[in-house]
């Protein structure tokens, strides 16, 4: 339609109402309107007053120590679960690396009496570091009468994940005389204090108390000593007991029973010049 300005321009305004609104349209339009900023002020309203929001930020310094403590509890336990868990996801006798071809150890590897049971590489019982040159062997007892070899190899390897203790032993002789080698023998064991880099050690089943050894576990402990003093061309002067290195009561039975020692030295001599 046209319309004048105050200016007596003639000008076209387009009616934007729907052909058939009426006007009572246009105040329900008005009245919604009126309705919503009132709302809106209403809603402001409601807001608190700004001095609730100082309130707030000037929280109580007890209350400040307590959520930053449940913060601090949280994660902590959030570092111990993940801690578990990575512990968890080690496999003792996943991809165990084996020996390292020293001419010893592949001297070792043909032998159908010693049996590889290797420790997985972890800082509790196989570091994994290289020895230096071999000069004596280290005669252990396990301190825990009836226990299998395979249950100490089983102790040691599960240090990975225990990481309780920083044992081991390069041999394990079980009740039964078996064998078990842990740790190839260029790599040290944790069996002998300060003498762990240039000896090795031998672990001994034993049925009890005493300490005393069965006759199974004896033979092969003086087949394997005199074997290895064979290899490194050492004497039976450098078979030890730990109880020589740290004055520990190592092996009890050879400690308590100095003859039984010297015996089991001079049968390991014996069955070297055999
Ligand atoms: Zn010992």
């Amino acid at each position: 339609m046209l319309m004048e300005t105050e200016n007596h321009e003639t000008v076209e305004t387009v009616d934007c109402r729907a052909p058939d609104s009426d006007d009572s349209d246009w105040e329900k339009a008005w009245d919604f309107r009126a309705a919503d900023a009132e709302n809106r002020q209403t809603a402001e309203d409601s807001q608190p007053p700004e001095e609730d929001y100082i309130k707030v930020k000037k929280m109580p310094a007890w209350a400040r120590i307590a959520i930053a403590s449940v913060v601090a509890i949280v994660i902590l336990f959030a570092f111990i679960w993940e801690f578990g868990n990575i512990g968890a996801r080690i496999d003792p006798d996943a991809e165990i690396p084996q020996g390292s071809g020293s001419p010893v150890q592949d001297a070792i590897d043909d032998l159908d009496w010693i049996i590889p049971a290797y420790l997985p590489v972890n800082d509790y019982s196989r570091p994994g570091t290289k020895t230096d040159e071999i000069s004596g062997i280290v005669v252990h007892y396990i301190g825990n009468p009836g226990t299998t070899a395979s249950q100490n190899r089983n102790y040691f390897a599960n240090l990975a994940i225990t990481e309780e203790a920083y044992a081991s032993s390069n041999f394990i002789i079980g009740l039964d005389g078996e064998v078990l080698q842990c740790v190839p023998v260029d790599e040290i064991a944790y069996a002998s204090n300060d003498r762990n880099s240039d000896t090795l050690s031998i672990e001994l089943c034993h049925p009890d108390d005493t300490g005393e050894f069965t006759d199974e576990t004896y033979a092969s402990a003086v087949r394997l000593a005199a074997w290895l003093c064979s290899e490194y061309e050492l004497s039976g002067e450098d078979i030890l007991r730990h109880f020589d290195v740290s004055g520990k009561e190592c092996p009890r039975y050879f400690v308590q029973n100095g003859d039984a020692w010297e015996t089991f030295k001079a049968d390991v001599t014996s069955a070297m010049d055999g």
